[in-house]
């Protein structure tokens, strides 16, 4: 461990591991548990640490530049692990145009915790992992050569190797786990670590998300890893999108269960786990008896004038 290592943060770890008492799940014979990875760090939350933490151990300090839109949690999380541990940190923002206007609350977050941040054209933004791409927007970011790139969303191999500890701890005391998916990083370390199944659920419409785990994995793990299989039906018209009964579920779920486990559900992601999760149980995909382990990737973004 170096000084930079996040596990200097004092991380929550392993992550609590909740029952839930939900009569619609209850009905089916199915054990719900909360898997409270959003209580890992309050600034770090969730997945955001996983990934994050064997990165950072390995830039040990030298600036880190990284990638994402105009809400990304994997930027803030960044940000805040640059502020907290002392490096520096260079945010590429999708969006050129998000450089004329005020910074929206989740970038305010990022550039109050010293992240630089570069805006970048989308055509730029898309062919931002070519070397000349990436060459050019290090030098418009003044980033010295000793920069260490973190990929968009943070996966990477050393992010799926630190979200194999997440389906680690799941192990025996869970038959299935169920994870939202952005990038995937997170599925293919979890079930990597996981003796059980696994169900992601794409927050991206396409159908593109399975050959990039697959990748993800080969380059981590140098081959296929464990029993997961995704669902892609839930992800609510796409990436940073919600609908009206999505929100309506997650507030629904918020009342039910929001007060006695402190639980805020985050709406891009978690929201769509779990309503994908429900409609499973509903739908009898699940045998009675399955210990379905709900994984809370993250909190809700902050608000303009969020308390810290
Ligand atoms: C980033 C994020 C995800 C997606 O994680 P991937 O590893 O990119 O699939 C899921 N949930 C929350 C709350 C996130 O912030």
């Amino acid at each position: 461990m170096n000084a930079f290592d996040p596990a200097h943060l004092r991380p929550r770890l392993p992550s609590p591991l909740e029952p839930v008492e939900d009569e619609r799940f209850a009905r089916h014979g199915l054990t719900l548990l909360l898997k409270r990875d959003d209580l890992i760090h309050p600034r770090l939350p969730g997945n955001k640490w996983r990934k994050l933490a064997l990165n950072l151990r390995a830039a040990a300090g030298r600036p880190v530049l990284t990638f994402g839109g105009a809400y990304s949690n994997h930027l803030r999380a960044t940000a805040a692990a640059g502020r907290l541990l002392g490096f520096a940190t260079i945010g590429v923002v999708r969006g050129d145009e998000l450089a004329r206007r005020p910074l929206n609350p989740s970038l305010a977050r990022c550039a109050e915790d010293g992240m630089r941040l570069v805006f970048a054209d989308r055509a730029t933004y898309r062919a931002k992992h070519e070397p000349g791409v990436l060459a050019r927007l290090l030098a418009l970011a003044g980033a010295p050569g000793d920069t260490y790139v973190v990929p968009e969303g943070g996966s990477n191999p050393l992010a799926v190797e630190g979200c194999r500890e997440l389906g680690r701890e799941l192990r025996g005391v869970a038959d299935t786990a169920a994870v939202a998916c952005g990038t995937g990083g997170t599925l293919a370390g979890l079930a990597a670590g996981f003796d059980g199944r696994v169900l992601g659920v794409p927050v991206l419409r396409g159908g593109f998300l399975g050959a990039e785990i697959t990748a993800l994995q080969e380059a981590a793990f140098g081959g296929p890893r464990g029993d997961w299989r995704l669902d892609e039906r839930f992800h609510g018209g796409g990436y940073a999108r919600t609908t009206p009964e999505l929100d309506a579920f997650a507030q629904d779920f918020e009342a039910r269960h929001g007060a006695r486990h402190g639980l805020a559900i985050e709406r891009l992601y978690v929201a769509k786990m779990l309503h994908g999760l429900l409609t499973l149980a509903e739908e009898g995909a699940f045998r009675p008896g399955t210990r379905i382990a709900a994984v809370v990737t993250g909190a809700p973004e902050p608000q303009a004038a969020s308390s810290r």
